[in-house]
């Protein structure tokens, strides 16, 4: 047995799975709610059995430890399943990190000291990081960044046109996100067509609460929608994505919003949360076919912004082989996916309206026969992408 213990740690929660890695089977999985509030939601997974449980939970140390305790009641003992490395997903890399990379002193540091591009993020990952090597003192840990895949983004692709001085000074320009599951999705893809991976140009949607749609040219990111930081392009649950920045300077002088108002206006009140009242695409399609005015608009800006961006990496790709729907409005919303497709077959993009409704498990193909691009739901798995990159960077194989 061959088994990774992947971690993702977030400002207020740790989510882990521990994966077999000669069948990629999940042995455990857990999700560790509300760290740092009075009161913390602990969820253990095993095969069908579920353990679940409330208490404080202090910081991400006291988290680690949670986790530890849950794999000792239920199971699989840590004793048993031998975890030969730790995956850590952190999600600013910069132009630091490439790939998958072992976790020493000197990593641990260039991490912290790429916060200020990600504050939300980096300070998390880092505390989960700390955290684990504390308990698994003696297996590597590798860091697996979001930021990575698309680091072969062109210069021209991503430099904002601002001042140059100013760009590199403060190490401004578009960084993207959602790397792993972009990665991840359009490698499954190939696989599923029976593609050669470097040949096939693709569009992967990764559609959730959180959004961006990235061009991948033979597995290389050549563009994606996110910029220096997750604000940036579609329209999200609760982000604006794309605006005129000038709507800041707006803001601040007309109406007098401070930094932390903005941030908090364009991250957490906006998008379709502050177009409709519900950042859940459910509710918004629930009640755009119900007749509701601003939930209809709404679902047309999302949409709108949708399509700017499938046209522009159209281009980009010269033509696509094949467009990916991921996340949980992208392998979910039959409207999203309808809406955002259509009048798209004078471009090759025919989407099977049965098709598109038909609920399956696993990769499905949604176009029709006749699309030159080929449409498929392609369920996204960072978890398992994380622990083929860990285990890659320790040479370690698969099955033993
Ligand atoms: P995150 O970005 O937080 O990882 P997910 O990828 O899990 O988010 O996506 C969560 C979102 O997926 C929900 O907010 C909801 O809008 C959407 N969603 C989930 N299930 C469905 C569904 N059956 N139909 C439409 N949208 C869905």
């Amino acid at each position: 047995m061959t088994v990774v213990l992947v971690v993702n740690s977030g400002s207020s929660s740790l989510k882990y799975q521990l994966i077999e890695m000669s069948d990629e089977r999940v042995l455990a999985s857990g999700l560790i709610e509300r760290i740092g509030e009075a009161s913390g939601v602990v969820t253990h997974k095993r095969g069908d059995e579920r353990a679940e449980r409330e208490l404080e939970i202090g910081d991400h140390d006291a988290a680690f430890d949670i986790m530890m305790q849950n794999f000792a009641e239920h199971g699989p003992s840590m004793d048993d399943a031998k975890p030969v490395v730790v995956g850590h997903r952190i999600v600013q890399g910069g132009r630091r990190f490439y790939g998958p990379t072992i976790i020493d002193e000197k990593v641990e540091m260039d991490i912290e000291e790429l916060i200020p591009l990600a504050p939300l993020h980096n300070g998390p990952n880092l505390a989960g990081v700390r955290a684990a090597r504390r308990v698994f003192a003696n297996i590597p840990h590798v860091a697996v960044f979001d930021t990575a895949f698309h680091t072969t983004l062109s210069d021209a692709a991503s430099y904002y046109a601002l001042n140059r001085e100013v760009a590199d000074k403060y190490r401004v320009r578009k960084y993207g996100a959602h790397g792993t599951s972009h990665k991840y999705v359009s490698e499954a893809a190939a696989e599923f067509l029976d593609r050669p991976y470097d040949e096939l140009r693709t569009v992967v949607l990764h559609i959730g609460n959180g959004a961006s749609a990235c061009a991948v040219d033979g597995g290389k990111s050549i563009d994606t929608s996110m910029g220096m930081t997750p604000l940036e392009g579609l329209v999200m649950g609760t982000r604006t994505g794309d605006i005129d920045p000038a709507v800041l300077f707006h803001l601040h002088r007309k109406a007098g919003y401070s930094v932390d108002d903005l941030d908090r206006l364009l991250n957490k009140q906006s998008g379709l949360l502050g177009l409709t009242g519900t950042n859940d695409v459910r509710d918004v399609t629930a009640r755009a076919a119900a007749g509701d005015e601003a939930a209809e608009l709404g679902l047309e800006i999302y949409v709108h912004r949708l399509r700017h961006y499938i046209g522009s990496y159209l281009v980009a790709l010269q033509g696509a082989d094949v467009i990916a729907w991921c996340g949980g409005v992208g392998e979910n919303s039959v409207e999203v996916r309808k809406r955002a497709l259509a009048g798209m077959e004078w471009l090759g993009v025919e989407l099977d309206a049965e098709r598109n409704e038909a609920r399956r498990d696993g990769i499905r193909e949604i176009s029709t026969d006749s699309s030159r691009v080929r449409i498929l739901v392609v369920p996204t798995n960072e978890e398992i992408e994380i622990a083929r990159q860990s285990l890659e960077a320790t040479g370690v194989p698969a099955a033993q």
